[in-house]
């Protein structure tokens, strides 16, 4: 994964977590692509502690990409094609900066 798509991942989720509103369409991509995930028996457990209280956390085992940050990332792809990439190569010059350019027509 690339840091671009771990930095995009990320936002969006602290973003999502925080609640302010990702658009309609960055959020359809999000939820499809966890519930998939979701079923998927390379979804992992990867237990965890946090100032000594342990958390559990998930990764895909495929690429070791941290779940469910991976879904958030627009140009990730499934390595194991369960689900694409939303964003092509023309559309990705406008995403200078940050996914909400990805708002709905
Ligand atoms: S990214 Fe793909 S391989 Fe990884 S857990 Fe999700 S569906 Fe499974």
């Amino acid at each position: 994964m690339s840091i671009r798509n771990i930095a995009e991942g990320w936002i969006n989720f602290a973003l999502d977590s925080a609640g302010v509103g990702l658009s309609d369409k960055l959020q359809q991509m999000i939820t499809l692509r966890a519930e998939t995930c979701r079923r998927c028996p390379s979804l992992v457990e990867r237990p965890a502690t946090i100032g000594g209280i342990p958390v559990s956390s998930f990764k895909c085992g495929e690429c070791g990409c941290a779940f469910p940050h991976i879904t958030y990332a627009p140009q990730k792809e499934c390595p194991l094609g369960l689900w694409e990439s939303v964003v092509d190569e023309d559309e990705e010059d406008i995403l200078t900066g940050h996914t909400s350019v990805l708002k709905d027509d």
